[in-house]
């Protein structure tokens, strides 16, 4: 499972535990509905994540 953050906030989607605060279950971040938004800044699904490099 990968994790993706938000470039504009640093907000990480962990896909392995999902997002319960915003009723997302754990699911692969390709497969989010496409009115996702980040929770914290609000910026668009996708074009403004990037996958977290594995460290
Ligand atoms: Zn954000």
């Amino acid at each position: 499972m990968a994790r993706y953050y938000c470039t504009g906030c640093n907000y990480i989607f962990d896909e392995s535990e999902g997002d319960s605060r915003e009723g997302y279950p754990p699911m692969p971040f390709d497969e989010l509905p496409d009115e996702f938004t980040c929770p914290d800044c609000g910026v668009r699904y996708k074009e403004d994540f990037e996958a977290v490099p594995d460290e």
